[in-house]
C-alpha cells in the first residue's frame, strides 16, 4: 500500500490505526485538519474487501468533514473513523468498548458520532470509556436524530435557491421532486409541506413512498424517472452520485438542492450542471443541519440553539449564489474556495490542545 502517497492525495495529516487482539477490532481515525478545532465526524462499521478499502474510505470521508464543519462555521475540524466490519463472530459491545478506549488514547483530537452501520447504542458504549463522543442518548444529554435538524437546513437552502432563481419569497406552490424519503427525506417533505410546497416523491422501498403521499398528499414516481420530473427542484436524499452523466440530460428542474452526500458524481457533473443553467445547492453546505446539531452537542446540547444556527444555511447558500453568479463559476467550487480561504485565514497549526493535555 501506498501509504503516504494516499495521504498526499487527500492532503494529511494524521492517520492512527488501532489492532486490539483481545476483539477483533480493526480501526482507523483519520484527523484530516484541526485548524478549526478537535475533528468531528462519523464511524462507520462496514465490511472491507481490503485494508486500502478501508483506508481511502477514512481519508476521502473525514475531508469533507472538514469543508463541511468549516463552511458551517464550527470550531471542529474534518475526521473520520473506519471499523473494518469482522467477517466471523464479534462481540460488539466489546468491539466498540475498545474502539471507546483507542479514542481515549487519541485525547480530544478526534470526536466520533453516528454513520453508516454504526446507531445510538454503540455510541452509548463508546460513551462509557470516553467522552469523545457524541450522538449519545437525549436522556444522557444527547442530540438525538440528526434527521430533522439536517431536513430544515435543507428546506432554507431550497429557500435561498427559490428566492435567487426564481425570485420568490416563499415556497407555496414550488414543486419538489425528492429522491429518496428515508430519514431526512421524510423530514424535509414535513418542512416543505407546511410550507405549502408541491411534492413528488420516489423510494425503492414502496411504504416510504405511501407514507409520503398518506401523511403529506405527495404524488409518487417510478425511482429511475424521479430525477427527471418537471418541477422547480430536484431534491436528492437517497445515496451519492444521484446527478451523473445520465441523470443530468433529464433534469428538467432548475434547481437541485438536497440532502444526499456526494451528490455529484464526478466534479465535472457541478460544471454540466452550470453549462445547463441549472442552480445547485453544494451538499455539504445544505445539508450540514445534522453535523451542527451534533456539534451543539460538545459544547452542551440546546436544540434551539442549534435551530437557530441551522436556519443561517439560508445565508451560506445566498453567499454561495451570489458569488458564483458574479463569477460565473460553478456553485460547487465556489463552496470550496470559501471554505479554502477560511482555513487559509486561520493558523497553519493546529489551536485545538487536548483537554487532557
Ligand atoms: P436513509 O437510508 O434513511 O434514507 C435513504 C432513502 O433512500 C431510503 O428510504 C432508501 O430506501 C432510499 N433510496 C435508496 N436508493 C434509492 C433510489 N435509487 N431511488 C430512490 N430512493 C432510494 O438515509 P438518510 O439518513 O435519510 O440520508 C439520506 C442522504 O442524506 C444520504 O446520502 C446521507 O449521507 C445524507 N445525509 C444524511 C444526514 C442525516 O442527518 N441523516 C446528514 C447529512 C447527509
Amino acid at each position: 500500500m501506498e501509504l503516504f502517497r494516499h495521504l498526499s492525495v487527500y492532503d494529511y495529516g494524521e492517520v492512527h490505526f488501532k489492532l486490539d487482539k483481545g476483539t477483533g477490532l480493526r480501526a482507523i481515525v483519520a484527523i484530516h485538519d484541526t485548524r478549526m478545532g478537535p475533528a468531528l465526524g462519523g464511524c462507520r462499521f462496514i465490511p472491507y474487501d481490503t485494508d486500502e478499502d478501508a483506508l481511502v474510505d477514512a481519508l476521502r470521508l473525514a475531508r469533507g468533514m472538514t469543508y463541511k464543519a468549516a463552511l458551517a462555521g464550527l470550531a471542529h475540524g474534518g475526521g473520520k473513523s473506519v471499523i473494518m466490519r469482522p467477517k466471523h463472530a464479534f462481540d460488539r459491545v466489546a468491539l466498540f468498548r475498545a474502539f471507546g478506549k483507542f479514542l481515549e488514547d487519541l485525547r480530544g483530537h478526534y470526536i466520533t458520532a453516528e454513520d453508516s452501520g454504526t446507531g445510538l447504542e454503540d455510541m452509548e458504549v463508546i460513551r462509557t470509556v470516553t467522552k469523545n463522543v457524541t450522538g449519545i442518548d437525549p436522556s444522557h444529554g444527547g442530540s438525538g436524530d440528526p434527521s430533522p435538524f439536517t431536513a430544515l437546513g435543507v428546506r432554507r437552502g431550497i429557500e435561498a435557491a427559490v428566492k435567487h432563481k426564481l425570485g420568490k419569497d416563499s415556497l407555496a406552490g414550488i414543486h419538489v421532486a425528492v429522491q429518496g424519503v428515508g430519514h431526512v427525506g421524510y423530514y424535509l417533505c414535513k418542512e416543505l409541506h407546511a410550507a405549502g410546497a408541491k411534492l413528488t416523491v420516489a423510494d425503492v422501498d414502496p411504504l416510504k413512498a405511501e407514507r409520503a403521499t398518506r401523511e403529506f398528499g405527495a404524488g409518487v414516481a417510478p425511482i429511475d424517472t424521479i430525477a427527471g420530473t418537471v418541477c422547480d427542484v430536484f431534491a436528492p436524499c437517497a445515496l451519492g452520485a444521484g446527478v451523473n452523466d445520465s441523470t443530468i440530460p433529464s433534469l428538467k428542474a432548475p434547481i437541485v438542492a438536497g440532502a444526499a452526500n456526494n451528490q455529484l458524481a464526478e466534479p465535472r457533473h457541478g460544471d454540466d450542471l452550470h453549462a445547463r443553467g441549472i442552480l445547485y445547492a453544494p451538499d455539504y453546505a445544505i445539508n450540514a443541519g445534522g453535523l451542527i446539531n451534533v456539534a451543539q452537542e460538545v459544547m452542551g446540547y440546546d436544540a434551539e440553539v442549534s435551530r437557530q444556527k441551522t436556519l443561517r444555511i439560508y445565508d451560506t447558500m445566498w453567499e454561495i449564489f451570489e458569488r458564483a453568479k458574479r463569477l460565473n463559476a460553478p456553485t460547487y467550487k465556489v463552496a470550496d474556495i470559501l471554505v479554502e480561504e477560511k482555513l487559509a485565514r486561520v493558523s497553519k497549526e493546529p489551536k485545538h490542545s487536548s483537554p487532557a493535555a
